[in-house]
């Protein structure tokens, strides 16, 4: 849900100022009926009519990359770093990404241009699993597996039950793989789950979210969801 002032201006018609002068002037219908309310929120589902003119709203598009690491999740970086989004030049929607990966992690990143489905999807009530392997050091014991799986406390408190399958273990260089499916999305939370249990991540991938997965797709690729997929999600 966006301000009605503030999807005016996106879509280009007016300034924001200007959407606020229209909205109090009765100039614009929300789904057939004036609105004079500023705050009002509206959702990309909403007709919006100015002066009697439908908003053009951007179609919506949903799209997942398999991140590579070294980019950041963001739409533009200050130092001019590689972002998510030059990985869609064709797009000409506004997109952006549904959550973040570390510069550092790779793996599955969805994006999109729908604000409702995205506020959803990161909601931490909507608890969407996502399934991480990571390659940490050390070989970690069975009781520091169930802490992990119980929760670990962290600085912003303890993390919710996950689940945790040892893949398998390499004695001579002392590395483990671990699979690991949490469904909260704190910053770095997987880092600091394995830091927590002493076993510091050396890399580390989104496999899944929710039940989308990476098959098909070499590091780098994308693809946009089917009518299916995203129904599923909503
Ligand atoms: N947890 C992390 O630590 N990093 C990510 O990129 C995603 C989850």
């Amino acid at each position: 849900m966006e301000r009605l002032q503030k999807v005016i201006a996106h879509a280009g018609v007016a300034s924001r100022r200007k959407a606020e002068e229209l909205i109090l002037e009765g100039k614009v219908k929300v789904n057939g009926k004036v609105i004079k309310e500023l705050g009002t929120k509206v959702s990309d589902n909403d007709r919006v009519e100015v002066e009697g003119i439908p908003l053009e709203r951007e179609e919506p598009i949903y799209v997942i990359l398999y991140k590579p690491s070294g980019v950041i999740s963001a739409v533009k970086d200050d130092k001019g770093r590689k972002v998510v989004t030059d990985f869609f030049p064709y797009i000409k929607q506004r997109i952006y990404p549904v959550g973040r990966l570390d510069y550092d992690t790779s793996g599955i990143l969805l994006l999109t241009n729908d604000g409702d489905f995205a506020n959803i999807l990161m909601h931490p009530r909507y608890e969407v699993d996502k399934s991480y392997v990571a390659k940490v050091k050390g070989i970690p014991t069975r009781e520091k597996i169930k802490q992990l799986e119980r929760g670990v406390m962290l600085e912003d408190g303890k993390t919710a039950p996950a689940h945790v399958k040892v893949l398998s273990v390499d004695k001579k260089k002392n590395t483990s793989i671990i699979e690991i499916v949490i469904h909260e999305g704190r910053n770095r939370q997987v880092r600091r789950m394995f830091e927590a249990i002493e076993h510091p991540v050396q890399k580390l991938k989104r496999e899944k979210f929710a039940f989308l997965n990476l098959h098909g797709l070499t590091t780098g690729d994308s693809r946009e969801l089917t009518p299916h997929e995203v129904k599923q999600l909503r």
